[in-house]
């Protein structure tokens, strides 16, 4: 067995519940490891890497015109990106970033923020549903309703297919973890 083969034994998925540190450290292996990366990437994942980065873009985009990005960086490091939002991430999300050339940070930058907060803002390009999801009071307050309803459509395109392939990968990782079994 290759050694990259042999060390897929301690590559489960890490529990939603396990520290950041230790998703990063998940997550970075998995990306690294060649044995992963040439059975991973079949070409379903690839063509829903690319729909996801697209998703992202548009969701940016439109963010951007509706007004929501200036809101969220008016709040400056007092957003609401506070600390421990990132203990909500899932594993595969920080694999899906590093997909997409994301560099993961190594320490928090901003006291009290979350962790991937950096001073120019989220460090990620692939965030969690906590994070397209919430709207504070002041974008409430502030955003025509049609603009709301824009954002949230815009961005629940990149949320159901940041699930689907979310879902995708863990299965291939199964499969793979199963495959390693029984060539023992
Ligand atoms: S992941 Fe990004 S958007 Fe989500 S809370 Fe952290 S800094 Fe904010």
């Amino acid at each position: 067995m290759s050694p990259s083969k042999s060390n897929l034994k301690f590559k489960s998925i890490p529990d939603t519940n396990s520290n950041i540190l230790e998703k990063i450290k998940w997550a970075e292996d998995i990306f690294r490891n060649q044995y992963f990366k040439g059975n991973l990437l079949d070409n379903e994942i690839k063509s829903l890497v690319s729909e996801l980065d697209l998703a992202v873009n548009e969701c940016l985009k439109v963010m951007k015109e509706k007004g929501v990005t200036s809101l969220c960086s008016g709040c400056g490091e007092s957003s609401c990106c506070g600390e421990g939002i990132e203990d909500k991430f899932d594993a595969v999300t920080l694999l899906i970033n590093l997909l997409l050339g994301v560099k993961l940070p190594e320490r928090r930058e901003i006291e009290g923020g979350c962790f991937f907060l950096k001073r120019d803002g989220c460090s990620l390009r692939v965030r969690e549903v906590i994070c397209l999801n919430y709207f504070c009071e002041e974008i409430y307050k502030r955003l025509e309703f049609q603009n709301l309803i824009a954002v949230q459509k815009t961005c629940g395109k990149e949320m159901d297919i940041l699930f689907t392939l979310s879902e995708r990968i863990k299965k291939k990782i199964f499969n793979l973890g199963w495959m390693k079994n029984e060539s023992r």
